[in-house]
């Protein structure tokens, strides 16, 4: 297990939904932001646009597929799904998980 390997700087975007790698975007801006940026991009194993994390390194890769894993984005990602299909109304419920 290689400590250092090489982090690669291309951006890459996970589904919060279904865990999947999204469609890379080429982006040359650079501009900075924070860690697990939200975008929303549609993901073609979900079939409808779904917020994605970004992801720049393969830390925030790790991180991502743990909290995946965990269930962190479960209400997010429907949140977001949600909204979509809601767009009209514009209202977003948060639910918070229970336990
Ligand atoms: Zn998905």
């Amino acid at each position: 297990m290689g400590k250092h390997q090489a982090y690669t700087t291309d951006n890459s975007f996970f589904c919060m939904r279904c865990g999947n790698k999204g469609i890379p975007l080429a982006r040359r801006e650079s501009s900075r932001r924070e860690a697990h940026h939200r975008k929303k991009l549609y993901c073609r194993f979900c079939k409808e646009e779904v917020n994605h994390i970004e992801c720049r390194t393969l830390d925030e890769v790790e991180l991502f597929k743990e909290n995946f894993k965990n269930g962190v984005y479960i209400d997010e990602a429907e949140a977001s799904v949600a909204y979509v299909r809601n767009s009209r109304v514009g209202q977003i419920h948060l639910g918070k998980a229970q336990g």
